[in-house]
């Protein structure tokens, strides 16, 4: 009799066949940790990386390392518990007040990720009976929260708040609950936080944003889309719930997710990814506070950041594949079908480049593309590098 289990292995040469296995690749920082994000030792080459969400180059700064040693010698390494037992230390209780302050909202619950805060939040905010209703583009983890959650799903095409009004005023459920990514993943495009608000606002419903990618880039001081919106301090909402991770801008690892206080306290009592999960080391939080004040004194990361997507946008004119018209370090070059996005990946590689190639499921059929990020790691230079090497590919092409 045949087991299912060797069905694995004819699953796996399935994908395979269809050109959808995944390579996790194998990497190492190639220059002095500050730069870590922007140059990576692939299979003994150095590559010049577009790759990662390190968007103000911080993952490495002496400061964050040296926070996250001198936290781990006076806390210990692990947090030994679940936040509602013993694991929340004097360093996370800081953290969450630093972070609330910061962003400009009442008070906020920190996470050891952005998608253990996600799956978690959305099914202890609705459940069976309720609606919620989503951006056709939103991030897996807003999805799988959703899922978790057993409400009934809407989901609304990318960015259409007439259709999202619609189906507000149809009122499928007297508890009703928008999510939406705050900068899009893959589009790098930033959602109109104020008409999403005002939606909801009309229509009694609790909006939940996830500012992955605009936490500390965005907004004054880099405070967060939020912020930029003008929709904090003493204009916010007690309708929004503001989410961001802290592995992307912040350099470090975790999430959080701020808002008013009876909310807040909801989500504490009721979050299951909170309550049954080990506590984010203290250490981690030290780090993120070293890292939060860099970001708020710091600005010139932010300008450095916008002069070279300024750059990039200038550069990249005149080749035969689209850029959208992303303000984001997040800056997606679309090529059209799966083989000639990989394609172009590989031209770059060949000249010591990596750019990932994004391919469906992950995007829409048809927009295969590849996603430029930027640091502020990178250097004019960089950027000049990167372009020439597109033009030289479409060139040949
Ligand atoms: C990266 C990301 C997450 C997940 O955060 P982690 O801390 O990496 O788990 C959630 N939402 C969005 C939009 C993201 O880009």
């Amino acid at each position: 009799m045949t087991s299912w289990l060797d069905d694995f292995d004819t699953r796996l040469a399935e994908l395979d066949a269809a050109g959808l296995t995944r390579r996790r690749r194998v990497v190492l920082p190639a220059a002095p940790a500050e730069a870590s994000s922007t140059r990576l030792i692939v299979d003994g080459e150095i590559l010049l990386a577009f790759c990662s969400n390190d968007y103000l180059g911080l993952a490495g700064h002496p400061a964050l390392v040296d926070a996250l040693c001198a936290g781990a010698r006076e806390f210990g390494v692990g947090s030994g518990a679940s936040p509602l037992v013993s694991g929340h230390s004097a360093a996370n209780a800081s953290l969450e007040r630093e972070l609330a302050a910061f962003v400009g909202l009442p008070r906020a619950l920190y996470f050891y990720a952005g998608y253990g805060t996600n799956i978690g939040i959305v099914p202890a905010l609705v459940g069976a009976g309720d609606a919620l209703h989503s951006d056709a583009l939103n991030h897996a983890c807003l999805i799988d929260g959703a899922r978790l959650a057993r409400a009934s799903i809407h989901r609304y095409a990318h960015a259409d708040l007439d259709a999202l009004d619609a189906a507000l005023a149809a009122r499928p459920a007297r508890r009703q609950l928008v999510i939406t990514d705050a900068v899009f993943s893959m589009d790098g495009d930033v959602a109109d936080l104020r008409a999403l608000l005002a939606l909801c606002e009309r229509h009694d419903a609790l909006l939940l944003i996830d500012d992955a990618h605009g936490f500390g880039v965005l907004g004054p001081q880099g405070r967060g889309a939020l912020a930029a919106a003008g929709l904090t301090g003493t204009n916010a909402s007690r309708r929004v719930l503001y989410m961001a991770t802290l592995g992307k801008a912040l350099g470090v690892a975790g999430a959080f997710v701020a808002g008013n206080d009876v909310l807040i306290e909801w989500l504490l009592q009721k979050t299951r990814s909170y309550i049954f999960a080990t506590a984010a080391p203290a250490a981690l939080a030290q780090s993120l506070r070293a890292s939060l004040r860099l970001v708020e004194a710091d600005d010139w990361r932010r300008t450095h950041l916008q002069a070279l997507i300024a750059r990039l946008k200038r550069g990249l004119a005149g080749l035969p594949w689209t850029l959208t018209d992303s303000p984001t370090p997040i800056q997606p070059l679309i090529i059209g079908g799966n083989r000639e996005a990989l394609a172009v990946m590989e031209g770059l590689r060949e000249r010591g480049l990596w750019v990932p190639a994004i391919r469906p499921p992950t995007v829409p059929e048809g927009s295969a593309r590849l996603r430029i990020t930027l640091s502020a790691a990178h250097r004019d230079e960089d950027v000049d590098r990167l372009t020439g090497a597109l033009h030289d590919i479409a060139r040949r092409a």
